[in-house]
């Protein structure tokens, strides 16, 4: 009985793996018009003291493009339970398995769907991995102790919390509450060895997809830590040093000011495998919110990119851009090919920081020189951006944007009235813990 088709199809729905959905992105086979659909696959269950499923049928959607009217097909497993997202609306769909003669004529003179790749290729998901392990970007203003580690062991002991205290928002937003925040911020206080109390801050992107690390969270600022110049001092690192430094400078960047700016002229080079290209412009653009950033960069360099990437995933990048997977920050990229200085920056009205020297966009143990600085708007434009022919990025400040500062005193509950920080009292909050007046 457990093996019966019938039966089987009969409990389908409690069969479906939500772990296994996953979303396709293909276009119209006449106007071309974006659409996504989705599949479900099935998985084991127990029951009456043995097991039902997985049971998984392959068949056929039917959809109707929603901007020209065309019909098409598309080959999914479980048409029953596949959904148009977006782009198209499904009419019927038909199982292989007991397909009548007409439907399979039907399948066979359709036109399917054939221009598809898995929302999994999209290259705007964004990441605040964040290396606790490697050299501290933070030390404590009182006796110069790295503080990296004992943030990441506060962030560990409220973790659980914080991650729920995420997830019960999502719940409830679902039941049709409000807009997505941008962040997840925590407030952590910390007390270090030698008797100084610290405020650290750790963020991330606000995701609907709850399985995530503690690591994923990057620290923001640490409040009474050393100023970061005299942290990260001007002199001679390894490439990979100062990658990792920059690599937890750019969600520190994202959260607190209006742009960044990367003027590097190279990216990878043409001796590092395919996989490593690839690797160094997934971790730049997974950190840093694309609208926010400025690249300027040599002209090759995008092309060296593109190739890379078809070498390792086997997908022509184009396909990405025609199926709107491929980055927003590679596709707005500036090119300049008169340039060799490596400036790595941020900027906002109230001061820019700026790390500048050798180093271009690469991995490796050779040594570089670099120098981190803190200056004014109206120097960084005189002296950085204006000699580059770089003009300032405006700040999009159209959408009023916000994000949830969870922590012990609001018991990580997103509904609480001192969760909600809207994104002009970001910089007061993390770089001076202060509240907004508001509250
Ligand atoms: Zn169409
Ligand atoms: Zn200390």
């Amino acid at each position: 009985m457990l093996n019966d088709k019938n039966f089987l199809r009969s409990i389908k729905y409690n069969l479906l793996d939500s772990d296994s959905l996953k979303h396709t992105n293909s276009t119209c086979p006449s106007c071309s018009s974006l659409l996504t659909y989705s599949q479900v696959l099935t998985h084991s269950l127990p029951l009456a003291a043995s097991h039902v499923g997985p049971f998984d049928e392959f068949g056929w959607s039917v959809g109707e493009c929603k901007d020209c009217r065309a019909e098409f097909l598309v080959d999914v497993i479980n048409p029953d339970f596949s959904e148009f997202i977006s782009g198209a609306r499904k009419t019927r769909f038909i199982l292989e398995d007991g397909a009548s003669e007409a439907d399979l004529q039907f399948v066979a003179r359709s036109v399917k769907l054939t221009n598809s790749l898995d929302k999994n290729f999209d290259m705007n998901k964004r990441s605040y991995a964040y290396d606790y392990e490697g050299q501290s970007l933070y030390e404590c203003g009182n006796c110069s102790v790295s503080l990296d580690q004992e943030v990441y062991g506060a962030l560990l002991s409220v973790f659980e919390r914080l991650r729920d205290g995420s997830y019960n928002y999502l719940e409830w937003s679902m039941k049709g509450g409000g807009h997505d925040p941008e962040y997840i911020i925590s407030r952590l206080p910390v007390v270090c060895g030698c008797g100084a109390s610290l405020v650290a801050y750790v963020g991330k992107p606000y995701s609907h997809d709850h399985n995530f690390a503690a690591s994923e969270f990057s620290i923001l600022n640490v409040v009474g830590s050393k100023k970061l110049p005299d942290t990260m001092r001007p002199g001679v690192y390894s490439k990979n040093q100062v990658m990792e430094w920059l690599y937890k400078l750019l969600p520190r960047w994202t959260v607190l000011f209006d742009t960044i700016y990367l003027m590097v002229p190279f990216v990878g080079h043409l001796y590092m495998k395919p996989e490593q290209i690839v690797g160094v412009w997934e971790a730049l653009i997974s950190r840093v919110d694309p609208k926010k950033v400025r690249l300027v960069t040599k002209k090759d360099q995008i092309n060296i990119f593109k190739k890379a990437y078809h070498e390792h995933y086997q997908v022509d990048y184009s396909q990405l851009e025609k199926l709107k997977l491929s980055s927003e920050l590679v596709n707005g990229t500036v090119t300049n090919s008169k340039f060799h200085a490596k400036v790595y920056a941020a900027s906002s009205s109230f001061g820019c920081e700026v790390y500048s020297g050798s180093a271009n966009l690469l991995i490796g143990p050779s040594k570089e020189v670099m120098h981190f600085s803190e200056i004014g708007l109206s120097d960084f434009e005189e002296c950085f951006l204006k000699p580059l022919g770089v003009s300032a990025v405006v700040p999009d400040q159209a959408q009023v944007k916000y994000s949830f500062l969870l922590d012990v005193e609001n018991n990580f509950s997103a509904l609480h009235p001192r969760s909600t920080i809207y994104s002009k009292n970001y910089y007061d909050l993390i770089m001076h813990d202060a509240l907004p007046s508001n509250i």
